[in-house]
């Protein structure tokens, strides 16, 4: 298929892309049909009924009853609108070193002139509660403003116990405000952004929404609001109070993504369709599907702790002397599937299997099917056998 601008689109003739990076995510027809309406004036009553709708919709997903902005970025945007909005020039934060997109935020924290406090990690752990605590207890002074953690690690395919890190932040009785990167989580990981205390959730639309890159969220509580009313951060286009006066109408105080938003509004009706519980079940499962096959493979998975393993995603360990890309390009060129590219400092060395978003058990199979041959052809060592162990799962 070739593009309209004369990209060819994938170089194989028929059937579908296995689109199995860890977001952007397949997206489901029926959101793609929702999206292939004409743009409506954005000021208009129609535009009124959809902006409510979906601003009013989309705190169920993020288990809130509080406010959600929505803006047209990208994920990063919404990271840099959570700091503007609540710190100052100069301001601490804590960071925990997760992986590359925890570093990446740090690295924006850092050019919005905030000093970072980077608890180090190895990328095969989650945040550690206990290292929280101890940080936050040694801040006598309470210098820091913020404690900001990445929820579902995609470049390690990790997910942190959120939870026990705001139970850390009140052990330590510290009243620094409480980020949360979701961008690969909301939606196919069970979050709750009130019960467990979160000021700012951060969140992208092509992943566990279903949705194609271009809407980001900040799920906001009324302590973080507070905190804006006194925050110094230059800011203008991602200023929370432009946004929340307009959204009170159900409008935006500039132009929204109006295709994305019907896209999210079908969005939304899907995951509660299915109920929130169930989707968080599937990913579990098709989670578990995936490591019963790198076991039966004989590869290592680069999470080392269980009960830290990503619902969402999982990242295997190429063989010494093997390089990744090269395994992934073979992927693409004979099986027309996209694999998730190892970043950063683990950059050669992994691969990631995307398996969120619109997915179910004959995907992953075929998915699984298409990186077993792979690594046959690729002459990459291993043991035959992960399809069949995870369609013992999927059949269980
Ligand atoms: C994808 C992702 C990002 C970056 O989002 P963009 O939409 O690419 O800006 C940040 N954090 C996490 C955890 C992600 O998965």
């Amino acid at each position: 298929m070739k593009l309209a601008h004369g990209l060819a689109l994938n170089s194989h003739p028929s059937g579908r892309h296995f689109l199995q990076i860890p977001g952007p995510t397949n997206v489901p027809d029926r959101i793609l049909r929702a999206m292939d309406y004409p743009t409506i004036d954005h000021r208009g009553p129609e535009f009124q009924r959809l902006g409510k709708s979906v601003l009013g919709g989309i705190r169920q997903i993020f288990a809130t009853t509080g406010p959600v902005v929505i803006y047209p970025a990208s994920g990063t945007g919404a990271w840099e609108a959570a700091l503007v909005n609540t710190l100052s020039p100069g301001d601490t934060v804590l960071m925990c070193e997760t992986g590359q997109f925890a570093t990446l935020w740090r690295r924006l924290a850092q050019r919005l002139g905030l000093v970072v406090e980077f608890i180090a990690g190895d990328w095969r752990h989650g945040v550690d509660p206990k290292a929280v605590e101890q940080a936050l207890r040694a801040d006598s002074a309470k210098r820091i403003k913020a404690l900001c953690v990445v929820h579902n690690e995609t470049s390690t395919g990790v997910t942190s116990r959120i939870d026990e890190v705001r139970a850390a932040i009140d052990r330590a009785g510290h009243p620094a405000l409480f980020m949360v990167d979701t961008i690969s989580s909301l939606g196919s990981i069970d979050y709750r952004h009130d019960e467990w205390g979160v000021d700012v959730t951060v969140a992208g639309s092509q992943k566990g929404l279903m949705l194609p890159p271009g809407l980001s969220f900040n799920a906001i509580s009324a302590k973080a609001l507070e905190a804006s009313k006194t925050a110094t951060m230059p800011r203008s286009y991602w200023d929370w109070n432009d946004m929340l006066g307009a959204n009170e109408n159900g409008f935006f105080p500039y132009t929204p993504a109006t295709n994305l938003l019907y896209g999210l509004h079908e969005a939304i009706a899907m995951l509660l369709e299915q109920g929130l519980e169930n989707v968080f079940a599937r990913h579990l499962r098709h989670a578990e599907a995936t490591r019963a096959a790198a076991q039966a493979w004989g590869l290592e998975i680069l999470c080392a702790e269980p009960r830290e393993y990503s619902p969402a995603l999982t990242t295997i360990i190429m063989p010494e002397g093997h390089n990744a890309d090269a395994f992934r390009k073979i992927a693409q060129e004979r099986f027309n599937m996209s694999l998730g590219q190892g970043l950063g400092k683990v950059a050669g060395k992994v691969f990631r299997i995307g398996h969120l978003g619109d997915f179910n058990d004959l995907m992953l199979l075929g998915t699984l099917g298409g990186v077993e041959m792979s690594l046959a052809c690729g002459g990459v060592p291993h043991q035959a056998g992960g399809v069949q162990a995870a369609m013992a799962v999927l059949a269980r």
